[in-house]
């Protein structure tokens, strides 16, 4: 294993791969207002995302050259990929055994035990309200209510839950207190987002943007809150409150995390992304079984990112994974 790291000590540990562009979901941070409305998101899948076998074999090479601590798979929504199970069992195979999935919970009722066995130990849910009219209009999706009986099984499966909700001024800002209060009795941690510039919000986040600062400030109303100890390349910081609960918050914005950052992206065609600031990809299969050209690919990958905060993006949410 060569030794893939920049000047600020970053390597590549984990690999977030967007399974596929489809998803059963539209909501208003991921996709613009013209994206469609609700009767259009059930159509069937339409990308042609790449095979478990095709994954599997660009995993294989870049873990021979970095060594991946972690894959997390992400879309679209990736329990629409049909060979999800084949691709788990690819990567545990290829010696990877974190693997992590990050859901909208919409079909996760009926696969959380299953997943669990097949490895996958950690969820990340996106649930943007308690508030079911709040909840439908964020997602544009008539019915949230099989999210939270997803959110139930995977706990009862035994998984590590963490919950994601992205905080915007005027949509769901009421429903910070709601939320922290359903997680802490659920026994689970819950990750308040800045809104991030990516996609349509790229140029004109419309006053949505919601910080850290207001976030803190709407929870010390009821509880009182204290600081814990940040982990190497985490997203989020966190907060123990008077209430019994974990919460975090991942301020892109107020508090940057760039500088030990060791997230490597892919998306559904097998293009691979050094930073989500930059839209900048490269496509790998024709470097699989030359270690120095795939060397010399990461290395370029690796100076894109950022050296302190995240600048936005054009590409969409729902073609990166977030
Ligand atoms: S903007 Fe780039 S460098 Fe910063 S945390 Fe995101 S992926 Fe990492």
């Amino acid at each position: 294993m060569i030794k893939l790291e920049d000047n600020l000590g970053r390597r590549f540990e984990k690999l977030r791969i967007s399974l596929l562009n489809d998803c059963n979901f539209s909501c208003v941070y991921c996709v613009s207002e013209d994206f469609g409305n609700v009767k259009t998101i059930q159509k069937p899948v339409t990308d042609q995302p790449l095979s478990p076998e095709e994954f599997a074999k660009l995993i294989e090479a870049v873990h021979r050259l970095t060594g991946l601590k972690s894959i997390r798979l992400t879309g679209g929504e990736p329990l629409l990929y049909g060979n999800l199970f084949q691709l788990i069992d690819h990567i545990q195979k290829i010696g990877i055994s974190d693997i992590r999935l990050t859901t909208n919970a919409y079909y996760l009722k009926e696969k959380a035990s299953k997943l669990f066995y097949a490895g996958v130990k950690s969820v990340n849910i996106s649930v943007d309200a308690i508030d079911k009219d709040i909840f439908s209009k964020i997602s544009r999706h008539p019915n949230t209510s099989r999210v939270f009986s997803g959110i139930e099984a995977a706990v009862k499966a035994g998984m590590n839950v963490k919950l994601n909700a992205v905080v915007m001024r005027g949509k769901n800002d009421s429903q910070i207190i709601p939320l922290l209060d359903y997680a802490t009795d659920l026994g689970v941690k819950i990750r308040f987002l800045e809104l991030m510039k990516m996609g349509h919000l790229y140029h004109s986040e419309n006053g949505l943007f919601f910080p850290e600062k207001e976030i803190l400030d709407i929870i010390q109303e009821k509880y009182a809150i204290e600081n814990i100890q940040r982990e190497h390349a985490e997203t989020s910081n966190y907060w123990r409150t008077s209430g019994g609960g974990i919460f975090g918050i991942i301020a892109n914005e107020s508090t940057p995390f760039c500088h030990d950052c060791n997230r490597l992206r892919m998306d559904s065609n097998g293009i691979f992304y050094g930073c989500l600031s930059n839209a900048h990809g490269e496509k790998l299969s024709a470097y699989m079984d030359d270690d120095f050209l795939l060397t010399e690919k990461l290395r370029g990958l690796l100076r894109l990112k950022q050296p302190v905060k995240f600048h936005g993006s054009e590409l969409s949410m729902r073609n990166i994974g977030g």
